[in-house]
Formats: structure tokens, sequence, C-alpha cells
């Protein structure tokens, strides 16, 4: 893989890309702004052990640009950004993520950063005590970010089942989950709890025994996940997961969960639809932590799960009913959408900015005047 760092900026309109690397630490990070013009740009950090530096630099840039269609899908007053730390052995973990912070905290509160894979409640604690810019799980925070992810990703399959269907019918439904981690293992406990049947994997045998004795869900070894007769396959572990190999197993009827970036490919999405499966978009319905962080650290109030739940449901209902109506993919309704609106919003902030310019030319110029100075020295 090789990836042209200043064409792909331009080509995706990135505002900002910054590389981070601390000797004493031994943190090497990246951080990606998308997109400014309606508010800060807001995303998690991603902690992994990346096969390159290109493949985390990649990852940075496709996960910020994800968070822009978030915000804007969501109408939040923010924008998209993301980091990810490369992992490895030799990290001094609670170090570097303080040394991450203290970057972040430079950025003056035009980044925000919190949760993500690798990034959970500690690191996110670490990262709070350097900066005023990351998520504090604390009782000082906006609340489990993850439990918001969990209720959009649950509202986001209830939406696609009622549309299928009619109705959700949660007791009469089997849904499998790959992946067991802080969202997995919320949204399985969430569709327990409404008695739906739930077959789950997750690469840690912990978390599987965990999920088995609070919730009674069913584990099954990773990587057969797929061939699974069910209702509705809820991917919750890592991106690119549905590639040719595991499309022809696919054996569901909707797709839709929390991981970013599930598709290989936009073509991917083409075959899902073609073959009759309802593809949810992983950005219409897994903002629900970024609903809650924006609206707790921007307007300073905790947005309730239930009031995430309606919000995200009304925005996959409406690209649902948007691609039933123009027999389009969901996953390319989301993304012209997104442009369109994206546009908008950039079109708005350059004619404010250039009203801002022409009010302070003219306030200059008053100022000049009062100065005894002529506007045109
Ligand atoms: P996490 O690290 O807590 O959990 C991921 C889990 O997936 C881990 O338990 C891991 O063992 C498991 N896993 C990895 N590869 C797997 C495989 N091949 N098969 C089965 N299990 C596998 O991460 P998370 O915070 O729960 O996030 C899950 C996904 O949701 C990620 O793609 C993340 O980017 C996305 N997401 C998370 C949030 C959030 O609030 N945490 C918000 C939006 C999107």
């Amino acid at each position: 893989m090789s990836i042209q760092i200043l064409s792909t900026l331009a080509r995706e309109q990135f505002e900002e890309l910054v590389a981070v690397t601390d000797e004493a630490t031994g943190l090497r990070a990246f951080v990606a702004l998308h997109d400014t013009s309606a508010g800060p740009a807001v995303g998690g950090v991603r902690r992994y052990e990346y096969a390159s530096e290109e493949a985390a630099l990649s990852d940075c840039l496709r996960l910020a640009r994800a968070m822009t269609a978030k915000c804007v899908l969501a109408d939040l007053p923010a924008g998209g950004g993301k980091a990810v730390i490369l992992d490895e052995p030799e990290l001094d973990r609670e170090a570097a993520y303080g040394a991450f912070a203290r970057r972040v905290e430079q950025f003056d509160g035009r980044y925000y950063t919190g949760p993500d894979v690798g990034t959970g409640p500690m690191e996110t604690a670490w990262m709070a005590a350097h900066t005023r810019f990351a998520a504090d799980p604390g009782p000082a925070g906006p609340g489990l970010l993850s439990q918001a992810t969990a209720a959009g990703a649950f509202a986001g399959i209830g939406v696609a089942l009622e549309h299928l269907d009619g109705a959700t019918d949660w007791g009469r439904r089997t849904v499998v989950v790959q992946g067991l981690g802080q969202v997995g293992h919320e949204l399985a406990g969430r569709l327990r709890a409404q008695d739906a049947r739930v077959l789950a994997s997750d690469l840690d045998p912990e978390r599987c025994a965990r999920a088995e004795r609070e919730f009674g869900v069913e584990i099954v070894e990773p990587g057969t996940e797929f061939q699974i007769p069910c209702d509705v396959f809820s991917p919750n572990a890592m991106g690119g997961v549905f590639h040719d190999l595991n499309l022809r197993k696919l054996d569901a009827r909707i797709v839709a969960g929390a991981a970013n970036n599930p598709l290989a490919s936009l073509e991917h999405g083409d075959r899902l639809h073609e073959a009759g499966v309802l593809y949810v978009p992983d950005f219409v319905v897994n903002s629900g932590a970024l609903v809650r962080g924006v609206l707790f650290h921007l307007e300073g109030r905790r947005e309730p799960l239930d009031a995430i739940e309606a919000r995200i449901a009304a925005g996959a209902r409406a690209i649902i009913e948007r691609s039933d109506a123009e027999d389009r993919p969901p996953a390319r309704v989301a993304e012209r959408e997104v442009a369109e609106r994206l546009a908008a919003r950039r079109t708005a902030a350059s004619s404010a900015a250039g009203g801002a310019a022409a009010t302070t030319a003219a306030n200059s110029s008053e100022r000049d005047a009062v100065f005894g100075r002529s506007p045109e020295a």
C-alpha cells in the first residue's frame, strides 16, 4: 500500500494532519482534522498495533472523515477529527497518553478527543488529566460514551426491523454480535433485555465469558459468525469485515452495528443491496457517543440515552426510506447526503468568514477614519 499524503488530504478536503512523536514514552501518533466549518473537530483516539505507519495513517484519515459524516448526519455543531496511536510492546502507555494529551491541549479546542478501540475509560482518564479537550470518563464528564454508542446501534437495528417487518418483535429475533468490547457488550445486554436471541464472538475469551455469564449470550468461535442464519448481523469489532469472502458466507437480512467502516469498499455495500440485505451505514447509527460528547462539551448538557436513540432512529429511518424510494444502496444515499450537507456547511462558513472579514475591514476603516488615516492607506 502506498499513500500520497498531500494528494489524499487535498482530494478529501482535510484541513490539517499532525504527526506526534515523543521519544521518552515511545509515542508515535497521527491526528487528522477533517472539518471545523461548523465547530471543533471531534473524534477519539485509536490505539492499535498497525502493520505499518502507512496503515495507521490511512486508518486515521478514514476515521476522521467518517467522524465528519457522523457530525453532519446527526446535525451537530462539530466536524470530524481522529487520532491513532501506534501501539507496540515498548510503549509506556500512561506516559504516552499524557504526552499525546498535552499535544491535544495545544490545539486549544479545535480538536476534542475521547475513546475508541484500545482507548477505554482508563486511558481517557489519563488524557483528561492533561487536557481540557478529552472526554472525562469520571463523574465530571459526559457519562459512559460506549453506552450511548450501543444505544444508537440498538436504535438502528430496531428501525431496520420495523422497516422490513413492520415491528421490532425482539423476542422472535436472532442477532449475531461480532465483538464484545465496550460497545458490543452493552449492545448484547440491550438485545438480551428485550429477549432477543444473541450469538456473539470475541477474540478475548474473558469478554466472551462475561457476556455469557451476565446476559446468557451464546458464544461462537470468531470467524464462524458470518455463516450463522440470523435476522441481524451486528459488526462491533474492527472495520473492513465485509469483504468478498465474508459476504459470500453472510446469512442475515440486516447488517447494522457500531464498527467504523465495516465495508471493505462501497461496492461491497452495493452487493449487500443487490442481495436484498438491508445495510444501515455505520456513520448513521454509531454516533451516540459523539452526540453525547459534543452536546456535553459544547452545550453543557448530558443528553439522555432515549433522546440519543430517538435522534439516531430518525436519521436512520430517513436514509432507509430514501434508499428504498430510489432503489439505491443506503451507503450511497448516506454518502451523497453527507457530501451535500457538508458542502452547504462549508459554503455557509466561508460566507460567514467573508462577512466577518468584511465587518472587520469595515470596522478597521472606521477605526482608521477615527484615527485620522485614510482607509486606502
Ligand atoms: P473495544 O476495543 O472495546 O472492542 C472491540 C472488541 O472487538 C474487542 O473485545 C476485540 O477483542 C474484539 N475483536 C477484534 N477483532 C475481532 C474479530 N475478528 N472477531 C471478534 N471480535 C473481535 O472497541 P469498542 O469501543 O467496543 O468499539 C467497537 C467498534 O465500534 C470499533 O470499530 C469502534 O471504532 C466503533 N465505535 C466505537 C465507539 C465507542 O463509543 N466506543 C463509537 C463509535 C464507533
